[in-house]
């Protein structure tokens, strides 16, 4: 039995007798089951609430902690009703006084009674010359037994008894610095807190870390207790480097051990000469770009190599990372192997099928379509390539290629597009051939590089850094609702010059239909605006084959425009479209709209972006658009986007194949992942099969969790 199910870590919130059967159900709705379901969650920020003020030097408006004395108590009524005390200090009955008010609580008229002690933290407001704190965070000072008989004598049960003056307590809430967490619903913060508070309390000194533990020397219950109520600062930040290491190093841990397995193994040849690409690079228009150039030859040397090939191919949008991909493609085909490309989407997928027809037009080379999204049978085939044959070929197609019935004879080389919308899991699924073949991975998501040793550790890495020289300029512009009239006359003298449009908007999320719906008024909108003009709608209720359609529709101009919801994001390419309009542009990622933008920009007919947006200055959503307008470079986006939500956020759990990170702090200190990365190779330069008792946690961390990555 792994440890992890022995640890108290691992009790169950139902047999803590403090939290009560509504508190069972609100918190089982948020997740939260065992004991470490609640230690571990992180707080999001901390509140210092240490420092404490006397009444006398509150000023209007700022935000204090203090030490009062209840003398009145009571319910008020203006034009709410609420609970209010008039509070002072306890030495002082004739002294300051400052009021608490409590709206919309009225469970805390049950806490707070005349005599008691009090910690109160709120903000201080002046109204009619008195100072007040509305629903302040607050504390009984005073003992249970004390506070509970107070309560009493207020309701009228014991009017005469004389009650001692307060002992000593702790707090939780306020004279402290507090831990903030993301809200639950159905739950006050302050009750998750003292829920924190008192399971921290039970936890037994010698409290392991469930799993390996990555630094035995500082202990876990301490690193726990610094995580949720610090005594400083810099407490705080060193218990969270902890669990941010721990984090890190589970998932360089991994990567260590997939670099083991994938390096160095026996692979095949499948690069010798290079007719077909040579061909291919005379019959196009332009030359490729030196980086590309490049790039072309890293793979090459690979290919040429019976060694396995596990590399990563990285250009921001439009970088043209397809033409490398079939460069190496058409190296493999030329040595006598299959090579297929595995896309994301049937729309991706086709639009490979199709472009590769084009550009291999007159070589002798066979080339086929399979997708799975066709008809009700996995593995639709187009061309009907005969299955019995091995001889080489060209396959394209979505991730129905993994499927056993699908699988490539004779593969030499898998490439993969967009690897971000697929998860490791899948990438290895579909290079577990009977021959280990080369495997070529593409993405447009541009990453830190510190990112790309975290995620691809177990890749080498190509960069086309350079965007082909022919390309139009892209004009970003950020633009108010308001302004539609002069961007409808500015779409209809391009829509004249013969150009395409595409008008983007956000999904809508509580359900497909009313995705559908909106989309569909979208569509009859401009087509009320432009009337006679044929206009194409893509949103996620359509079938492929319909998506398809429109799809074609779009790309062989036959519409001019097209209305979509996200579809568009991701490869496709029309470099006719020269407007990218965006509804609601502020409730996209900074990602995302750089993905939409890359649809443009990519003929040479100057393009624009138009982001529509109520978001005034100031506002959230506001700043990733003025990033936008600013660059057009995917790297600094990245950098920017991260800043601005946290990496965590930005990656996405199943995009990434990062699983859930709790942590986002390390994915951007190298100096963590250095570390956490030497610790995992030390370990499996000692142990390479992990056999020891010790490492026993590790080996089931590799064999037995996958990550959690989704085809997109
Ligand atoms: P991405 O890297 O985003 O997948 P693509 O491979 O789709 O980009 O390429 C985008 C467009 O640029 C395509 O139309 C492609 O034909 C074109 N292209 C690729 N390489 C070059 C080049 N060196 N010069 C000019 N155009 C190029
Ligand atoms: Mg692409």
């Amino acid at each position: 039995m792994p440890d992890s199910a022995t640890s108290p870590l691992a009790g169950l919130l139902s047999s803590q007798p403090l939290i009560n059967t509504r508190e069972l159900k609100i918190l089982s709705a948020a997740g939260f089951e065992t004991v470490g379901d609640v230690l571990l969650r992180i707080p999001r920020r901390y509140e210092d609430r240490r420092s404490t003020k006397a009444i006398a030097s509150l000023l209007n408006g700022e935000t204090a902690s203090l030490q009062v004395h209840v003398y009145s108590a009571g319910w008020r009524f203006s034009y709410k009703r609420y609970f209010e005390v008039s509070a002072g200090a306890e030495d002082e009955p004739y002294g300051p006084r400052l009021l608490l008010r409590w709206f919309n609580m009225p469970y805390v008229a049950k806490l707070l009674a005349v005599g008691m002690n009090l910690s109160v933290f709120g903000k201080v407001k002046e109204y009619a010359g008195k100072l007040t704190m509305s629903n302040p965070d607050f504390e009984v000072m005073d003992d249970e037994e004390i506070a509970n008989r107070l309560v009493e004598k207020a309701m009228g049960n014991c009017p005469d008894e004389v009650i001692p003056p307060a002992a000593d307590c702790v707090c939780v809430h306020t004279q402290r610095i507090v831990p903030i967490y993301r809200g639950i619903s159905g739950m006050v913060p302050r009750r998750f807190r003292e829920l924190v508070y008192h399971l921290l309390q039970i936890m037994p000194e010698g409290l392991r870390q469930p799993g390996y533990d990555v630094a035995p020397a500082y202990p876990y219950r301490e690193a726990l207790e610094d995580l949720h109520f610090p005594r400083t600062p810099e407490v705080a930040h060193k218990a969270r480097m902890r669990f941010a290491l721990a984090e890190c190093f589970r998932q360089q841990f991994r990567v260590a051990w997939r670099r083991r397995q994938t390096r160095g193994k026996p692979g095949l040849v499948t690069a010798e000469t290079d007719a077909y690409m040579q061909e291919l690079l005379q019959s196009l228009p332009f030359r490729l770009t030196e980086a590309q150039l490049r790039c072309v030859s890293e793979i090459r040397a690979d290919m040429e190599r019976p060694v396995q090939m596990n590399r990563l191919l990285q250009g921001d949008v439009g970088s043209g990372k397809t033409l490398v991909a079939l460069c190496a493609m058409l190296l493999a085909v030329e040595s006598g192997k299959t090579a297929a490309m595995i896309a994301p989407t049937q729309i991706l997928a086709e639009q490979h099928y199709n472009n590769f027809k084009k550009l291999l037009r007159g070589m002798d080379i066979r080339l086929s379509l399979r997708t799975s999204d066709r008809a009700d049978d996995i593995g639709y085939v187009a061309d009907n390539p005969d299955e019995a044959d091995d001889s080489p070929r060209i396959l394209v197609g979505t991730h129905a290629l993994l499927y056993k019935k699908n699988k490539a004879r004779n593969l030499g080389l898998a490439v993969i597009d967009e690897q971000h919308k697929f998860g490791v899991a899948q990438r290895e699924k579909f290079v577990t051939a009977a021959v280990n073949p080369d495997v070529l991975v593409m993405t447009a998501t541009p990453i830190p590089r510190t990112l790309t040793l975290t995620l691809y550790g177990d890749l080498d890495v190509s960069v086309i850094d350079e965007l082909p020289a022919n390309r139009g300029e892209i004009i970003t512009a950020l633009r108010s609702p308001n302004n539609m009239k002069k961007i409808i006359a500015f779409m209809r003298s391009e829509l004249a010059a013969g150009r395409q449009i595409y008008i983007v908007s956000p999904l809508i999320e509580e359900s497909e239909k009313s995705d559908r719906s909106a989309a569909v008024s979208e569509w009859e909108k401009w087509t009320g605006i432009f009337p006679g003009e044929p206009i194409g709608l893509l949103h996620g209720r359509l079938s492929p084959d319909e998506k398809d359609a429109v799809m074609a529709d779009f790309r062989n101009n036959t519409t001019h425009i097209l209305i979509a919801t996200t579809v568009v994001e991701v490869g496709v390419d029309v470099p006719n479209a020269t407007i990218m309009l965006i509804n609601d542009a502020d409730t996209f990622g900074l990602s995302q709209l750089h993905q939409l933008r890359g649809r443009i920009g990519r003929g040479q007919h100057k393009s624009y972006c138009i982001l529509l947006s109520d978001a005034a200055p100031g506002e959230p959503g506001r700043e990733k658009l003025e990033v936008l307008c600013r660059t057009l470079n995917g790297f600094e986006i990245a950098e920017e986007d991260f800043r601005l939500r946290g990496p965590g956020d930005v990656l996405g759990t199943a995009q990434s194949g990062l699983g859930s990170v709790q942590f986002a702090e390390w994915l951007s200190d190298t100096r963590l992942i250095h570390r956490a990365t030497r610790d995992a190779n030390a370990i499996l330069d000692a142990d390479p099969l992990l056999n020891l008792p010790q490492h026993a946690p590790l080996r089931e961390l590799v064999l037995y969790e996958s990550d959690q990555g989704v085809i997109g």
